[in-house]
């Protein structure tokens, strides 16, 4: 069984770390399921048991898990997600006692207060994070690259957005990043991505995580509760970033 939350926030746990991949089946587009892969393998490169909790529209979602991540998805399937986070508030009620969520493109519009299909229809989110999306006259498609925001982070964070929402951060929300290319958020106020609580929501696929490891230590050491965590040196990361900064 996983650590409590308090035993995590000791720094001394010494039980699995359960990772939450949320709706693979309607969420994830572009790979966006690799985040919890590396989430899983930068835990078990540092000694630390983890494993992949799979929630699909079958399951009710639980609340024990230790971090979550939700991926991407087309307007029909994300309709479904929301439906069914609505129906079993699990991931809610861990975000509520500090889990980390991780909320990719269509995760961001679903966990906000409400959004607009391309067809402009009007869909009630789960009300998580303070933010509301409507569609943009152009959809945004392409490279994003921006500066972090977020203490902690320090390193350029890299990704490929596609999304025609464009989402608005209400006053109990904050941006992730300040976007030095492509479009972000797309509502002219320059920011990427959202921070409130334990959730942080992007744009960015790539999976995003695999782009930035930075990004997946920060939620890693919350998850462990420590300030932060032995390096790891991959070349071939190294390597992606610098390759992905460039394109
Ligand atoms: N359907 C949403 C939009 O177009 C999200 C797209 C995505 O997750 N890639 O804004």
């Amino acid at each position: 069984m996983a650590a409590s939350r308090s035993d995590s926030m000791s720094g001394g746990r010494e039980s699995t770390v359960r990772i939450g991949l949320v709706l693979p089946d309607v969420m994830g587009t572009y790979g966006d399921g690799g985040n919890a892969l590396v989430l899983r393998q930068r835990l078990r490169m540092r000694g630390h048991d983890a494993e992949i909790v799979e929630i699909t529209l079958s399951d009710p979602v639980p609340e024990s898990l230790d971090i979550y991540t939700l991926g991407g998805a087309e307007d029909s399937a994300q309709r479904l997600a929301t439906r069914h986070l609505q129906r079993y508030p699990g991931l809610q009620r861990a975000a509520a006692k500090g889990a980390p969520v991780l909320a990719i493109c269509a995760a961001i519009q679903v966990l906000g207060h409400w959004y607009e299909t391309s067809t402009g229809e009007r869909v009630d989110g789960v009300g998580l994070i303070d933010v509301t999306t409507s569609p943009q006259a152009k959809r945004a498609i392409g490279e994003v690259t921006t500066t972090p925001l977020l203490p902690g982070l320090t390193a350029a964070l890299t990704g490929f957005e596609n999304h025609r929402g464009g989402t608005k951060l209400g006053g109990d929300a904050t941006g992730l990043a300040h976007v030095t290319r492509g479009v972000g958020n797309g509502v002219g106020d320059g920011l990427e991505g959202v921070v409130q609580g334990s959730t942080i929501g992007t744009y960015m696929h790539g999976p995003a995580l695999a782009r930035n490891p930075e990004l997946a230590d920060l939620l890693l050491a919350r998850v462990l509760g420590v300030d932060e965590l032995p390096p790891l040196h991959l070349p071939e990361v190294d390597q992606l970033r610098r390759e992905r900064l460039r394109a």
